[in-house]
């Protein structure tokens, strides 16, 4: 049987409905080709979980309407706050400009919002289709193996998220590493809107996003992060799983010991918890990213590793890889070569955007941070908070005295060779960035 005869065929097969999957699915369909969209969950977003910040450059690159979707809040605030045991230091940003950067909005909600405007622009949405394997014949990917069928197409988009074992299946990566991803844990806690408004000091449309490090994460390599919803607040960490496996720590003990934080208690206090969730998140970056096509296939978002831990943007990434992986399967589809001399425009298509650019400019952070994260970590965010008691307090008593003594216990506490360390590990991340 040719391929043309094959029947179940479409020109374009899209697995996983997150937003690197629906991105390249109605790209796909925009072009005029035939694409379907399968998802293993019963409904887009039913298996998803994140922060809740979407970037709005993406976004309207996607869905031009994005002003439609169930947006909870706009972005308008980002603070990063350094916690010591008992102590925060903030800083805040403000965006007057409040429909600028970034919008908060519910996973369940987007997903579902997302994969219906993809069906409005032509693409099948599949859900409830767990896909078992690739098929693979005469070396090109050439379709999808389900409990159900197989079904077959030209050009196969692998969306299926940070564990990606179907390109895995075709050798495209290998078995992902504890160093190389974090565990995200997060709770929705349910407040009143009027609450929020208050204690973040926002007006209704207005939201914030915080990220948060120190003390309660230990001397773990992880972050915690606050985002305001409408009438809920996120509340979440996300921890290097080795890490957790190394010091045996149970995440959600980790992220109740946060909650305790009074920081976040204040923030949280009367809230009722009205979910829970928890997820890997890829940490490789730059160096851990795997071969992204081969014949007949590509991958995409989370199953390529396209994450910036360090700006916290993964549904970015995730969505113009998408639509580079869409444009791609267009060129292909056009030229009717689904090899991978055709197929490697996806990886130029990134080369050139900010996506591969970024992770470049990153690429050693995440190393680096690991070998002094008990300094960057937790060490300067406690020093910060003891140095602003200390240039705060007017307690009758001269402050030469007290500096001398923080100065002392500062050299006391930080080996010289330990500041030395740490010194060359911020001149390296200082200049790998720049260079
Ligand atoms: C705790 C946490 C917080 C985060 N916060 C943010 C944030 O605030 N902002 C941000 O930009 N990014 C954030 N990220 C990252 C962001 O969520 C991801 O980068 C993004 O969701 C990746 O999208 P994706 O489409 O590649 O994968 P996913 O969203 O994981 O989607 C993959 C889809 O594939 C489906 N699937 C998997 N296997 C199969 C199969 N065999 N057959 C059929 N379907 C399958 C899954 O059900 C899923 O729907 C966060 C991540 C975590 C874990």
């Amino acid at each position: 049987m040719t391929e043309e005869n094959i029947q179940n065929k479409v020109d374009v097969i899209v697995i996983g409905a997150g937003p690197a999957g629906v991105s390249a699915a109605i790209t796909v369909a925009r072009g005029g080709k035939k694409v379907v969209l399968v998802e293993r969950a019963n409904a887009a977003g039913a298996k998803n979980m994140y922060g809740g910040v979407v970037y709005t450059h993406a976004a309207k690159e996607i869905f031009p309407n994005y002003e439609d979707a169930p947006i909870e809040r706009y972005v308008s605030k980002h603070n990063y706050v350094l916690l010591s045991k008992d102590s925060s230091t903030e800083i805040s940003y403000k965006n007057t400009n409040h429909n600028g950067n970034a919008f908060v909005t519910i996973r369940a909600k987007w997903d579902k919002w997302c994969v219906e405007q993809a069906v409005k622009e032509g693409v099948y949405f599949a859900p409830n289709t767990l896909v078992n394997e690739l098929i693979v014949k005469n070396g090109k990917v050439c379709g999808i193996r389900t409990d159900v069928e197989d079904y077959f197409a030209d050009v196969v988009i692998i969306a299926d998220g940070v564990n990606s074992l179907l390109a895995k299946q075709i050798g495209l990566r290998k078995d992902i590493k504890p160093k190389n991803v974090a565990m995200g844990v997060k709770e929705v806690i349910k407040l009143p809107c009027e609450v929020i408004n208050s204690r973040f000091a926002l007006s209704d449309n207005q939201g914030c996003a915080m990220e948060l490090a120190g003390a309660p994460l230990k001397d773990l390599f992880g972050m915690g992060i606050i985002y305001t919803n409408k009438d809920s607040v996120a509340v979440g960490i996300g921890v290097s799983l080795d890490d957790l496996k190394e010091k045996k720590l149970k995440p959600y003990e980790l992220l109740d010991e946060f909650k305790k934080h009074p920081f976040v208690a204040e923030l949280i206090e009367g809230g009722e918890v009205v979910e829970y969730s928890a997820h890997l998140i890829p940490e490789g970056g730059y160096n851990h990213i795997p071969k992204l096509y081969t014949n007949g296939a590509l991958v995409v978002g989370d199953a390529a590793g396209l994450v910036n831990n360090v700006h916290f943007e993964g549904t970015n990434l995730a969505m113009l890889s998408g639509k580079y992986a869409g444009e791609t399967a267009l060129d292909a589809l056009e030229r009717n070569d689904f090899s991978e001399n055709t197929l490697c425009l996806y990886k130029k298509k990134l080369e050139n955007s900010f996506i591969l650019k970024d992770l470049r400019t990153y690429k050693d952070v995440v190393q680096i941070l690991l070998g002094r994260t008990s300094s960057f970590l937790n060490y300067y965010p406690a020093k910060v908070n003891e140095f602003f008691e200390i240039f705060t307090t007017a307690d009758g008593v001269e402050k030469q005295g007290k500096f001398r003594k923080f100065t002392k216990d500062f050299f006391r506490k930080r080996s010289l060779a330990e500041l030395f360390k740490d010194a060359v590990a911020g001149i390296k991340l200082i200049f790998g960035v720049l260079k």
